[in-house]
């Protein structure tokens, strides 16, 4: 019978510091039948464990296309991720996954999509960026609005740089504060929605940060009629099961694990501000 939490074994193949504390690694199941069947859709989380330490979740931020590597961007915050961040290439650790529902790919072709992201909030919109960018013809225009706290935090240039050349697609940067060389905005992720040319009817809208951020988003995106089941949000709590059966992650009657990390509106108002167990 199959444990459900029993993690499979996983290698470090590659590992980059982005700041002094956020980390990238590589990650690649040690059994090739497994990895060769590992999927997962963007904007799903692993169950990252570590013996001794413990387990957390983290977001998936490699394409989803690419069947031979799985990459998470990990901030230090406490035990297990300053543990993860001190693994190197070759070492060994468990992941089960992938969790959870993603982003709405399928609900959202058609429409015009704005996809906001605040500070580490934009790991799990990365592979969702990457999966539009690819599909675009199932898609209108793209607007992709980053913030983060301070312009040293901004870690994905050389992606932000790819994806603003593609056609059809506007990204908007800005920083609470910047040193002297940043180039781009100062101000909240909202100072560019006046600009942003869209038909409420037809958008969608994919956003995840601090939820201070999301609110102010939703508040805006709903004063501009769109609909509440097209602004959609991913959601941490405190995940522990990842199988919807301990309850600390639960909101009202929905787990955010199995039923998210990712809501719309529609799902999600009664319990938008609720902490959670
Ligand atoms: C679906 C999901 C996806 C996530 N994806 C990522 C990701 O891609 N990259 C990443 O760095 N982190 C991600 N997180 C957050 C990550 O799981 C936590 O930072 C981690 O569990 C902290 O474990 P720890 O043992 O290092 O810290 P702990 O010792 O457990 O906690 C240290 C401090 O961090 C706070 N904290 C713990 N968990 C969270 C949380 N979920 N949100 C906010 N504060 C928290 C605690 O309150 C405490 O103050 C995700 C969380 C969820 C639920």
């Amino acid at each position: 019978m199959n444990n459900p939490f029993m993690p499979h074994e996983a290698e470090v193949i590659a590992r980059h510091e982005e700041t002094a504390d956020l980390f990238s690694i590589q990650l690649r199941l040690t059994d090739p039948v497994i990895q060769s069947q590992y999927r997962f859709a963007p904007g799903q989380f692993n169950m990252l464990y570590l013996p001794g330490m413990g387990e957390v979740p983290v977001s998936i931020v490699s394409d989803p296309d690419d069947i031979h590597i799985i990459d998470h961007t990990i901030r230090k915050v406490g035990s297990v991720t300053n543990n993860l961040g001190r693994l190197q290439v070759g070492d060994r650790l468990g992941l089960r996954g992938p969790y959870g529902r993603g982003w709405p790919v399928v609900e959202a072709e058609g429409t015009d999509l704005v996809i906001v992201t605040g500070g580490l909030g934009c790991a799990p919109s990365v592979s969702l960026i990457d999966y539009v960018l690819r599909c675009q013809a199932r898609y209108g225009h793209v607007h992709i609005i980053q913030g983060v706290k301070h312009s040293n935090d901004f870690i994905w240039h050389a992606r932000y740089d790819l994806w603003r050349q593609y056609p059809n697609v506007e990204v908007w940067l800005t920083a609470d504060a910047g040193d002297a060389l940043w180039p781009w905005h100062i101000g909240p992720v909202t100072q560019f929605f006046d600009q942003l040319d869209i038909d409420p009817q037809r958008t969608s809208v994919m956003m995840c940060g601090p939820e201070g951020m999301m609110k102010a988003v939703v508040q805006d995106m709903r004063q501009r009629a769109v609909p509440d089941k097209r602004i959609w949000f991913s959601m941490e709590r405190n995940v522990q099961c990842a199988v919807g059966s301990c309850g600390r992650c639960q909101l009202g009657a929905k787990f955010v694990c199995k039923d998210g990390p990712v809501f719309n509106y529609d799902e999600l108002a009664p319990y938008w501000g609720h902490k959670g167990a």
